[in-house]
């Protein structure tokens, strides 16, 4: 690490008593690089084992990396806590500002601990951490307008990231998420059910420190190398002219696109909310988290008429991705953009993570079709697939949780079938309702043994799809080497901190020459080893905290509807899984 790298210090806020203070951890960032590396660490140190993630001992631990702030496409910050969700570990990456502005002022990563007796938010400014009363933002309607009150009462405009929680996060269901700059969250596992169990509605960060660099020449032709390849290259082009919802016209096509609760798959009337029908009809901006050129961030422009005034219309602005509109579209079945859109918008308001709500919703009609559930559960409601009007009025029941139903969709669709039935098509991996994915085993296996039970651990999606170009037959214990091999380089970049988009930028030697210009001098073993470590820890913290393969569940729905890959087979899942609990023996 440089001499003078603000990254070795670690900001301890305590909520219980508004207190802070600073450490310098360079041990820990000098060891794991900082990100997850870093937060898994720490996450070891102040969790304690067994704790309720609703208890103030649950700590919350945002950390940045050496390459934030550096160097283009590492725009990301992670956080690490014990999830409400699934009772173990939960993580989640966000862009926007957070990553620049808090490495910008001054802190590589932040341990939140304790519980206030009042809602607050936190303002982190170069002239120290100060507690403001957020009672008057508590129970406010829209997380937009929270953010709106805060960047109009502090300072730091530009360089700045503001962090805010919903109705969702406030009424602790357990898939809230945490939003930063109106469209980028730390979505999944319930992050912002753990700020609102803390009192908690916000954290504003506002730095504008310089970072020490002593290789200018070496700094420039890394950075000039990155940026060209995130700027010309094609596979970064799909990224800023579609975006992720280019993604359903190829998964529909393989036949890998759930539809209604993955009872169907790929529907032709789907491409009707695909990126480029979108980038037709809807596509109003374009926006990137801070240092990146890629822009990936894509806004519809829903454009509605008032009702008593024919001629005047409210524009609002929606942010659409592939897995949102996977689950509050395709998954619902709903086909109509503006619908799919509305739905979009309200999950934004409340602050709920997209996937999680939309896979509830598909199991709650489903249990409503087979009778599972009735009226008196749903309140009056009748969900039917593409019915978005009725999909919104659930969604804030779910939030306010008026009777013992909501309140077990409140806490996943895992929780909700142990309760009504309907486990076979009851949609959770690891507890972590599933991402849109219905492409072969390799994205199941992927869901299942990655640490946070998402596609983003492992890409098994990935696999599955090169296996289908390849028409390759893969193994199930070849298939779990090669997931693990992804997880654990997935470590490396998870605490630098870059984007995932620009994991193909950011292939070995980029990192080696990029932490280089950071000061770490790091060989690829040496980095690899990095990468086994931070794995073999989350692994601990999980088996601690609980996690058993033997409790791993498979719901009968992936059974039958074939994938791209065909009919999928128990007897591989078994195979595979036997193999990988005997890996996580020799991690121990
Ligand atoms: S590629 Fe997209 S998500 Fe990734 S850093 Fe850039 S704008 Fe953010």
């Amino acid at each position: 690490m440089l001499k003078n790298d603000p990254l070795k210090n670690v900001l301890y806020i305590n909520l219980s008593r508004n207190s802070f203070h600073i450490e310098d951890r360079s041990d820990v960032f000098e060891e794991r690089l900082g990100g997850v590396g870093a937060g898994i660490k720490l996450l070891l140190e102040e969790c304690p084992k067994g704790c309720d993630p609703f208890s103030p001992e649950n700590p919350i631990i945002f950390a940045v990396g050496p390459l934030n702030a550096l160097f283009p496409v590492a725009s990301k910050t992670t956080v690490l806590f014990k999830s409400p969700h699934t009772g173990n570990l939960g993580e989640s990456h966000c862009g926007g500002r957070s990553a620049i502005a808090m490495r910008l002022a001054g802190y590589g990563a932040m341990v939140i601990k304790g519980k206030s007796d009042y809602p607050v938010y936190i303002a982190i400014h170069e002239d120290g951490v100060h507690f403001r009363d957020a009672s008057s933002l508590w129970g406010m309607k829209s997380s937009f307008t929270v953010g709106r009150v805060i960047r109009e009462r502090e300072k730091g405009e530009g360089l700045r990231t503001i962090m805010r929680i919903g109705r969702a996060g406030e009424k602790l269901v357990t898939y809230a998420g945490v939003i930063t700059e109106s469209y980028r969250h730390f979505g999944r596992l319930g992050l912002g059910a753990v700020f609102g169990s803390k009192n908690l509605k916000a954290i504003i960060i506002s730095g504008r420190r310089s970072l020490p660099v002593e290789n200018a020449r070496l700094y420039k032709e890394v950075y000039n190398h990155i940026f060209n390849e995130a700027t010309r290259s094609e596979a970064m082009k799909k990224y800023h002219d579609l975006g992720t919802q280019s993604n359903i016209n190829p998964l529909a096509k393989k036949g890998a696109l759930p539809v209604r609760n993955l009872q169907q798959i790929g529907l032709d009337e789907m491409k009707k909310i695909s990126g480029e029908s979108f980038a037709e009809h809807f596509l109003g901006r374009r926006l990137a988290c801070s240092h990146c050129p890629v822009g990936c961030i894509h806004l519809a422009a829903l454009r509605e008429p008032y009702e008593d005034e024919p001629y005047f219309y409210k524009t609002s602005m929606i942010s659409y991705d592939y897995e949102p509109t996977y689950a509050l579209g395709t998954m619902l079945g709903i086909s109509d953009a503006s619908v799919f859109l509305k739905l979009m918008d309200e999950v934004e308001i409340l602050g709920i993570d997209a996937v999680s709500t939309g896979v509830v919703l598909a199991w709650a009609t489903e249990a409503y079709q087979k009778k599972l559930i009735g009226k008196r559960e749903t309140m009056g409601l009748e969900p039917k697939w593409g019915d978005g009007e009725t999909y919104m009025k659930m969604v804030r029941k779910i939030v306010n949780q008026p009777n013992e139903f909501y309140r077990a969709l409140a806490k996943g669709v895992d929780y909700a079938s142990n309760i009504y039935g309907g486990r076979e098509f009851a949609l959770a991996f690891g507890g972590n309702e599933m991402p849109g994915y219905h492409t072969g085993h390799g994205c199941y296996l992927g869901f299942l043994i990655g640490a946070r039970h998402g596609h983003l651990d492992n890409a098994g999606y990935s696999i599955d799809e090169k296996a289908y170009e390849r028409k390759e037959e893969i193994e199930p214990e070849d298939m779990v080497d090669r997931l693990i091999k992804e997880e654990k380089w997935r470590q490396v970049l998870s605490s630098l901190v870059v984007c995932f988009f620009a994991r193909r930028i950011y292939v070995p030697d980029v990192v080696i020459s990029a932490l280089r210009v950071a000061g770490f001098d790091l060989s690829q073993d040496e980095l690899q080893n990095i990468g086994d470590r931070i794995y073999k820890d989350k692994f601990n913290f999980k088996i601690r905290e609980g996690f058993s393969v033997d409790n791993l569940r498979l719901p009968e729905r992936i059974f039958q509807t074939p994938s791209s890959l065909g009919a999928l087979k128990r007897d591989y899942f078994s195979k595979a899984l036997s193999y990988f609990k005997k890996i996580l023996l020799e991690l121990k």
